[in-house]
């Protein structure tokens, strides 16, 4: 009999099994997304000793006791973070999300 145990353990970043929609390389919008993702429920784990609910901010002020949405520029920092970890285009990702901005585009360029 099989269990299950995954729910009190953090996600570890290991790579996604890739599909047909991207490369290693450059992952799409899609792959992108699940990675961040993943890797906020993981930094989430490791700040607050749970995993985040429906309701919580993953996009959390670190300096907080409790999941507090970040700043624009701490969460677009936190984007950076996560892309430099996977190798993703935070450019996509911060446009995706409405976070772009033309400073940090010129500063930060992959
Ligand atoms: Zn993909």
């Amino acid at each position: 009999m099989k269990k299950f145990q995954y729910l009190d353990r953090s996600p570890a970043p290991q790579p996604l099994r890739q599909g047909s929609c991207c490369t290693p390389n450059s992952p799409c919008l899609r792959c992108s997304m699940i990675r961040l993702t993943s890797h906020r429920f993981a930094m989430f784990h490791k700040k607050f000793g749970r995993l985040p609910g429906q309701d919580d901010e993953l996009f959390f002020d670190e300096t907080q006791l409790r999941p507090v949405r970040a700043s624009q520029d701490e969460i677009r920092s936190q984007i950076f973070a996560a892309a430099q970890v996977y190798g993703l285009n935070c450019f996509v990702l911060l446009s995706y999300l409405g976070l772009r901005s033309a400073s940090v585009y010129d500063e930060r360029a992959l």
